[in-house]
């Protein structure tokens, strides 16, 4: 498929640009080349494509399709991506100046996405009850929650996109998406293949432009039940709190500050090795970062003087550049506020290892390149390790004991992963369980699968995507109570005999 319609909108079934006229130019992070020039949605088309969602949903033709059905819709929307893996791979690529080679795993991810929740589309979920008294029939049952607003971040644009697009399709919702203005090629492709999976016209739209303009209707206009979020903690509170006005269910998926805790004991080659990976991987543009190194004391020096000297050798690079391990910053804004944070951590106290600069060079020029930086020497109160960078930064504190690096690792305000590294097994599973987190990884960092829930703890979000539960937070439960001998209660007029009537 050419996908050649993918900077229009897509709302109601068809490709349309903005009514403004308004455009956008989406430029390559790592050289500032125009990668295209996009249709900019004004409030009214986003509202016109919560009008076509509502109208899908309440309509009754997408209601009447089974569950099989449904997953069928989705298995063949995964045939597709997998003929066009190549395409989708290389735009991704494009948008968020990430390797080519991470582009292509994330679409075997997305495909892993879709495949699994066409296989939980068909299942039943209802439950008999028993109701404690004879004569009763008592059901829970499920039904979609009905039309969702999507929002989704920059730097895993189709993948997060997928983690709310697949599971709404398998409950029967329609959707209206806004993907991030920066990376919006994916999931407007997307839109086509959805319309050549056979997804009925108007179960999922798209609006491409800004969150405070294309955005502001989705959190607000009264056709919209629910708004699943993926972003910061900044826009997330915004929008919880205008949702607020009109009682929508909210799912939100939000920032990290995620610990990556090495004892002493543990294979020292494999955790050093990870702990660049765990923050490093997309120049630490992963909500899952591991951004945070808390290292027993004993061992302090000799980890943080291997991992500075491995930072200090990876090799920056654009997209395609068959020797780069890590690319370019989103954006020049990102970048001002990645310097910033390093600027601010050195003045509080930090010790900086490695990087804390951007690379020299003819081929960084117009890209918004910073170097893998590690800062030693950092306590709880410091705001680099409070905040996050969502750049290459590593800041690193030290910990004497057990206890002490489970209280280090829950003293924040977010809780969404973070890892242990020892070979005292026992030991490994006491830290994991008291880690308020919402993935844990022992002895690794960063693998996932779509069988298992994803989310955050405290300010890291709330609800959970992927697995049974991010299907569950597509559905409304239903209770239906059947009398099966139908009496009068007698409550309010006690008589002997019947009433008449
Ligand atoms: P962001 O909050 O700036 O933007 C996210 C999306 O929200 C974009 O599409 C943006 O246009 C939109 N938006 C902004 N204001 C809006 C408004 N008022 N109304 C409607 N939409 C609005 O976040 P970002 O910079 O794109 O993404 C980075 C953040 O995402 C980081 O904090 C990261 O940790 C988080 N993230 C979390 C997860 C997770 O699984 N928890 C995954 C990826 C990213």
């Amino acid at each position: 498929m050419a996908y050649e319609h993918m900077t229009e909108l897509f709302i109601n079934g068809k490709r349309q640009g903005s009514s403004s006229g308004e455009i956008r130019n989406v430029l390559h992070p790592a050289d500032a080349h125009l990668v295209a020039t996009f249709h900019e949605a004004g409030a009214s088309d986003t509202v016109a494509a919560i009008d076509a969602a509502r109208h899908a949903f309440d309509s009754g033709h997408w209601g009447s399709f089974t569950g099989e059905q449904r997953g069928k819709i989705l298995e063949r929307v995964a045939d597709i991506l997998e003929r066009d893996k190549e395409l989708f791979a290389k735009a991704e690529s494009e948008d968020t100046a990430k390797r080519l080679v991470e582009a292509q795993y994330d679409i075997a991810d997305v495909i892993s996405v879709f495949k699994y929740f066409s296989t939980l589309a068909p299942q039943n979920h209802d439950r008999e009850v028993d109701p404690g008294r004879q004569n009763v029939r008592s059901t829970m049952t499920s039904e979609p929650i009905g039309v969702i607003a999507m929002i989704t971040p920059w730097n895993y644009p189709l993948l997060q996109a997928s983690w709310k697009m697949a599971p709404a399709i398998a409950a029967g919702c329609t959707f209206v998406i806004k993907p991030s203005e920066l990376t919006p090629s994916t999931t407007s492709m997307m839109m086509d293949v959805f319309s050549e999976a056979g997804l009925p016209t108007g179960v999922a739209n798209l609006v491409l432009g800004s969150g405070a303009v294309a955005g502001g209707p989705m959190s607000t206009h009264p056709g919209v039940d629910m708004v699943s979020f993926t972003g910061s903690l900044a826009t997330g509170k915004r929008l919880m709190i205008n949702a607020a006005e009109t009682v929508k269910r909210v799912a939100l998926e939000l920032g990290g500050k995620n610990p990556n805790i090495i004892f002493a004991d543990a294979d020292l080659d494999a955790a050093i090795d990870n702990a660049l990976t765990a923050v490093f991987l997309h120049s630490g543009q992963v909500c899952s970062a591991g951004a945070r190194l808390l290292v027993e004391r004993k061992i302090h020096e000799q980890v943080v003087t291997e991992i500075a000297r491995r930072a200090d050798l990876i090799r920056l690079g654009g997209a395609t550049d068959p020797d780069a391990e890590t690319g370019s910053l989103i954006s020049a804004a990102h970048r001002d506020k990645v310097e910033r944070y390093v600027a601010d951590a050195l003045s509080e106290g930090a010790i900086l290892r490695a990087g804390g600069m951007r690379p020299e060079g003819a081929q960084f020029e117009n890209g918004f390149f910073y170097r893998p930086t590690v800062l030693d020497n950092c306590t709880t109160e410091m705001h680099c390790v409070q905040d996050e960078s969502f750049g290459p930064i590593l800041t690193v504190e030290v910990f004497d004991t057990e206890d002490e690096a489970i209280k280090l690792g829950n003293d924040t305000i977010f809780g969404l992963a973070g890892a242990v590294w020892t070979s005292d097994s026992d030991k490994a599973q006491r830290v994991a369980r008291q880690l308020r987190h919402g993935t844990i990884w022992i002895n690794d960092y960063h693998p996932y699968v779509a069988q298992a829930e994803w989310g955050g703890f405290k300010q890291s979000g709330n609800g959970r995507e992927l697995g049974e539960a991010g299907l569950a937070e597509y559905l409304e439960h239903k209770h239906i109570w059947q009398n099966l001998a139908p009496a009068p209660s007698q409550w309010f007029v006690p008589t002997k005999g019947k009433v008449d009537v």
